[in-house]
């Protein structure tokens, strides 16, 4: 009975690691890819230190994933403390919050402006996602709700280049190149917060040197595919994903080199497979800490 129970205790420490108690936070809001799970929302992760929170991607449904999260505890994620977010890139299952994170914490008096940083194209979509929402802000503005005026100055997008792009007295942010297909520009980042050194690897193949990124960083945020669920798609897709995605082998040793304390996968394209296969096909390559991430888990 008694060993029974210690299986079980450190089978669930293996599962759910202790929440860091230090400063910073990482928050993973949604772990979706543009399949319509109902389980994932959109690609997005906080990073959360004190009270300042920062945002990595927008997919769908990131304002009410972080209000979960704000009522769970972590009232960094409040919407009106939403000001900061980081674009990987500009598919659409990465930025379809992007309407979200603009309006609904406006709507609801967010006391400072947003502060958006990514891609090249990031000003024109925002500039269009304010003008086919130009009539909601008139008559929001004008049409008797107190205290909606309008401002186009309260979304700033940075496009940004390679490098440092962002720091405060809590973080610094440096954005890295990573390989996404066709895509000219598509970004991970690198977080340094006062307690831990946090990598995302936004959407990135197997060939983007993200290992250099993490180095013994404390946690690498990582999309994945799994092996399993790739052999039974069409040839045509597999081609695709191999340009596009990292397999859950090619994950297992980019952690060997890069050995960060946790290990996170999200973005996880499991198909026909399932996500404990996931989870064996990575440590295959890896003997480090893995963990699979589902929406709002707190790492
Ligand atoms: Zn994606
Ligand atoms: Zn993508």
């Amino acid at each position: 009975m008694m060993k029974t129970l210690i299986v079980i205790a450190l089978a669930a420490l293996a599962i759910a690691p202790a929440r860091p108690q230090g400063r910073s936070r990482v928050v993973v809001l949604g772990t979706g890819t543009p399949n319509a799970d109902p389980d994932r929302f959109g690609p997005a992760v906080a990073v959360v230190v004190d009270d300042a929170s920062y945002l990595v991607d927008f997919g769908v449904g990131v304002v009410r994933r972080a209000a979960a999260a704000e009522r769970a505890g972590i009232a960094a994620l409040d919407a009106t403390r939403l000001t900061h977010a980081f674009a990987t890139h500009l598919h659409s299952d990465h930025t379809l919050g992007f309407a979200d994170l603009i309006l609904t914490p406006w709507v609801l008096e967010r006391p400072q402006p947003l502060e958006v940083y990514g891609p090249r194209g990031l000003k024109s979509m925002a500039a269009h996602l304010v003008a086919a929402y130009a009539d909601d802000i008139r008559i929001r503005s004008t049409g008797g709700e107190p205290r909606h005026q309008y401002d186009a100055r309260r979304v700033n997008v940075h496009e940004i280049a390679p490098g440092l792009v962002f720091r405060d007295a809590r973080v610094t942010v440096t954005a890295f190149a990573v390989k996404h297909g066709d895509w000219s520009q598509a970004f991970g980042y690198r977080f340094e917060a006062p307690d831990r050194t946090i990598v995302i690897s936004g959407d990135a193949s197997a060939d983007s040197g993200i290992d250099a990124q993490c180095q013994r960083c404390d946690v690498l945020v990582h999309e994945v595919y799994s092996e399993a669920g790739f052999a039974r798609r069409p040839p045509e897709w597999q081609a695709y994903h191999a340009r596009y995605h990292t397999s859950s082998r090619q994950l297992g040793a980019i952690a060997a080199r890069a050995r960060p304390r946790l290990l996170v996968l999200y973005h996880q394209l499991i198909w026909s497979s399932t996500e404990e296969e996931l989870l064996k096909e990575v440590r295959s390559a890896y003997d480090g800490e893995v963990v699979s991430a589902h929406d709002l888990d707190v790492y």
